[in-house]
């Protein structure tokens, strides 16, 4: 039998990219339940199922910030049967931290953590009594590796990660597998609606410099982040449809082979200098940021190889 695949934020980008990919599987292995928290933006969705809709998708209305909704949603399922839920709903925030207001904050954090914990405490005890499951999760490469003026949206990420590799272990023992996707860059919606909030902010709630730094430095820089490293949401699809057919599924999966050095600097070098001097030269220096550009490569490797010089050093005292 096909298995039940509940997918959250399925009107746009990576959400749509994956439920229609798994509609279509030609093996014809999935039954997608597309959710969305408002099934007026449908449009689209349905446009690429195409025959698919109401074959193998179906579309479902859920929010998850509404445990009412998570709780009719799942209880519409027969015998609340879910197989591999993949948690995709997310949403960004960039900018000066002085600019933003906690209350807006706490709105990240209510989607990217809490819409997590709120999906997975509703289909656990279900997977735990029928000792099978998978639970995805559509995190980024930063929920490892904090980068400038993506502060709350970075720590939204690092929540998920946390607690996901501590239910990783409880989940095993009830043989139910929990992975991560770690994106990079990816050109979604996402990227337009944060760059618009960005352009549309009042930063005159910061230092000049640090507003000069946010509009010219980061933004200028992210742009052409996106367009020269960013992955299409078919690609994370392709991705997250790899991890979720393997037989033993990855904890972790990066898919953007460009980050993986940026994402391994803190592991290389305890102390944490590593990472912070690195980035802050690629910030400062190269004027790069995220840009894993070959120039940004060598800076690494040679930080890299600096700290092995060191760390033998010790080991010889
Ligand atoms: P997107 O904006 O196209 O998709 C996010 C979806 O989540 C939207 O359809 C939105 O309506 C939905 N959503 C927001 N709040 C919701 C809620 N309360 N309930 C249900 N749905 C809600 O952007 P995307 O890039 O496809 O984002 C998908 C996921 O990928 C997010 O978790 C995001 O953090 C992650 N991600 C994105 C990038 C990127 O660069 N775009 C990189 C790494 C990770």
């Amino acid at each position: 039998a096909p298995k039940t695949v509940l997918i959250t934020g399925c009107s746009s980008g990576i959400g749509l990219a994956l439920a229609v990919k798994m509609a279509q599987d030609k093996q014809k292995r999935f039954k997608v339940i597309a959710t969305m928290r408002n099934l007026g933006k449908s449009g689209c969705l349905e446009a690429a199922a195409g025959v698919t809709l109401n074959k193998t998708l179906e579309i479902k209305q859920l929010d998850v910030c509404d445990e009412q909704s998570i709780v009719s949603c799942i209880n519409s399922i027969p015998n609340r049967h879910i197989d591999i839920l993949i948690n995709n709903a997310g949403v960004g925030m960039i900018g000066p931290i002085e600019c933003q207001t906690i209350e807006e904050m706490k709105g990240v954090m209510e989607t990217n953590f809490f819409g997590v914990v709120r999906m997975i405490k509703e289909v656990l005890p279900d997977m735990k009594r029928r000792r099978s499951g998978h639970i995805v999760v559509i995190s980024s490469v930063m929920g490892l590796q904090g980068i400038m003026f993506n502060d709350i949206y970075t720590a939204s990420k690092f929540a998920v990660e946390g607690f996901c590799e501590s239910l990783v272990i409880q989940a095993l023992k009830f043989n139910i597998f929990v992975s991560l996707i770690e994106p990079g860059p990816v050109v979604t919606e996402f990227e337009t609606k944060v760059y618009e909030d960005a352009e549309n902010a009042d930063y005159s709630t910061t230092d000049p410099e640090t507003a000069d730094m946010f509009t010219n430095l980061y933004l200028k820089n992210s742009k052409a982040i996106f367009s020269s490293l960013g992955q299409t949401p078919s690609d994370i699809a392709e991705h997250t449809l790899r991890v979720i057919s393997a037989a033993k599924p990855p904890f972790r999966h990066q898919t953007n082979a460009f980050y993986t050095p940026m994402t391994a600097l803190k592991h290389a070098d305890p102390t944490g200098a590593l990472m912070a001097d690195t980035f802050y030269k690629m910030v400062f220096k190269y004027d790069m940021l995220l840009h894993i550009s070959l120039k940004a490569i060598k800076v690494i490797r040679w930080q890299a190889q600096k700290m092995r010089q060191g760390v033998k050093m010790l080991s010889f005292r």
